[in-house]
């Protein structure tokens, strides 16, 4: 699958590299014991160290350095047992201390790299050139009152992790698969909730043009776009931009521009000439941050199992499809749901209901699993019915639109509406000679040669008894009956 895209001149290759900024899940800030819960009344959650008051000296947070290192781990990089904490200066109304306390030169975690599957099947490994720790800011109010800025400072000194790619991704695509697959592992690993729409995840996205193969293009960095789709969306646009402009005889001038969602076009923010020269500094309140090996071996140890590995032991032990193994690892939540359903029954029969009739019922219901109330034990106990032959494939997907409507087990839809299949060959006997004594032309067709006639008789049967009859001993017997 070609990524180029055709311009007047010929094809280009569009060039990416992303820069997530991921709000570290820990009970209190990077440097202060102040809280971090979302949703507080405004600065109700901020201590005199984030107030920037004078003499206040910053202690850094063991939780918070835990949960960088555990990122670290996950995205297979090199973790430094020694960074530096800088100085990032820049003056703005919601920064109090007239700087922020990042990494810059020595950032705690090194090169790594994370996987991405594409929709042809196809992977690739994109690198990471480094993570570092840093505060967020807080926050302006504008909508507060007609003629002030308010500010909110809760937000002031939380730990972020800014997550470096290398400029290896090549299309909307993959950077679309590269963030969803970040997220994905953030969760896994529990060190970033992923909400983008809270803004506890969002991106800058740096984009490029280039002829294929030739250097490097100048590139213009997107800020802050909070979801995927809207980072598809964005390059699309500024790539085309810069194709036109660069074709029209013009130049990409390196700048950083923000996403317009209403309209779906990038506007400039600002250009490279007005780019902060930030004075970056170590800062001297703060020792060089040295970890002990053993501190990071025992984070290793502890690691959780993370979606790739996950996904070859679906395949590899439980014997899934790639592709049923692909969308079922890609949340947490869904594989753990799997992996309930499938305990103790067959795997693929599990994973064809949970990414079958399961998943379609939650995105009609617009629900999350753990809202939605099929359990996996519910769940599990309904495809139980089915392998002890008391419901056939067909009843068995209409008990649990039961059970997703009403929230009730399998076994009680059953008993209620009288579902039970019929597997009693004596019934299901009567009721085939009933149809073959009705149908005596048709039987004669058929024995004639006429075989497509064979699905009329099993639907007959089904009818006269309800759909109810075991589709297998109803096979059986009709078989037998119509060869006499
Ligand atoms: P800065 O410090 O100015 O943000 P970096 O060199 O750290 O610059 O790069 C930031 C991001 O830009 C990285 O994700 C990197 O992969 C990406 N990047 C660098 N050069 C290019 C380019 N020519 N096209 C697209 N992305 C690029
Ligand atoms: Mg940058």
């Amino acid at each position: 699958m070609s990524n180029l895209i055709k311009g007047e001149t010929g094809e280009w290759e569009i060039v990416i590299g992303m820069e997530v900024h991921a709000q570290v899940i820990s009970e209190s800030k990077l440097f202060s014991g102040a809280a971090t819960a979302f949703g507080a009344e405004p600065n109700s959650q901020v201590s005199l160290v984030d107030a920037a008051m004078p003499g206040m000296l910053p202690v850094i947070n063991e939780a918070a350095v835990r949960q960088a290192v555990k990122t670290g781990l996950g995205l297979q990089a090199k973790i430094n047992l020694r960074s530096i904490f800088d100085r990032k200066n820049y003056f703005y109304p919601d920064l109090p201390a007239g700087y922020q306390i990042s990494q810059y030169q020595h950032p705690i975690v090194g090169t790594g790299s994370l996987t991405i599957e594409l929709a042809d099947g196809s992977s690739r490994e994109i690198g990471i050139t480094r993570l570092h720790l840093e505060q967020d800011a807080g926050k302006s109010l504008h909508d507060q009152s007609p003629s002030s800025t308010y500010i909110d400072l809760n937000r002031a000194g939380v730990a972020l992790m800014e997550i470096v790619s290398e400029p290896d991704l090549r299309s909307s695509e993959e950077a679309g698969a590269y963030l969803a697959k970040m997220r994905s592992i953030l969760r896994y690993l529990g060190t970033c909730d992923g909400n983008m729409e809270e803004g506890s995840m969002r991106a800058d996205v740096n984009v490029s043009v280039r002829k294929p193969g030739g250097p490097l293009g100048t590139r213009c960095e997107i800020k802050n776009v909070n979801s995927v789709r809207f980072v598809k969306q964005a390059i699309e646009y500024e790539a085309r931009r810069q194709i036109e402009l660069i074709e029209g005889g013009g130049k990409v001038d390196q700048e950083t521009r923000l996403f317009d969602t209403g309209r779906g076009v990038t506007r400039s923010m600002r250009s490279k000439e007005e780019a902060h020269d930030y004075r970056y500094f170590p800062d001297p309140d703060l020792v060089p941050l040295v970890l002990a090996p053993e501190f990071v071996e025992r984070l290793k140890e502890e690691l959780p199992e993370l979606p790739d590995t996950k996904k070859q032991r679906f395949v590899r032990e439980l014997g899934l499809s790639p592709y049923d193994a692909e969308v079922l690892v890609a949340e947490k939540e869904s594989a753990d749901f799997f992996e309930a359903v499938a305990k103790g029954r067959d795997a693929k029969t599990a994973a064809n209901w949970v990414t079958g009739e399961y998943f379609a019922a939650l995105n009609r219901a617009g629900a999350t699993i753990a809202e939605f109330p099929v359990s996996a034990e519910k769940l599990g106990e309904l495809i139980d019915l089915v392998a002890d032959g008391t419901l056939s494939n067909r009843l068995a997907k209409d008990v649990f639109e039961g059970m997703a409507e009403t929230g009730k087990s399998a076994a009680e839809i059953v008993a209620e509406r009288g579902l039970k299949q019929v597997s009693d060959t004596g019934a299901i006997e009567a009721a085939i000679d009933k149809v073959i004594a009705a149908n005596a032309d048709k039987v004669a067709e058929y024995r004639a040669g006429k075989d497509k006639l064979y699905g009329f008789f099993v639907g007959q049967v089904m009818k006269a008894m309800g759909g109810k009859a075991n589709p297998q001993a109803l096979n059986d017997l009709l078989k037998r009956k119509l060869s006499a």
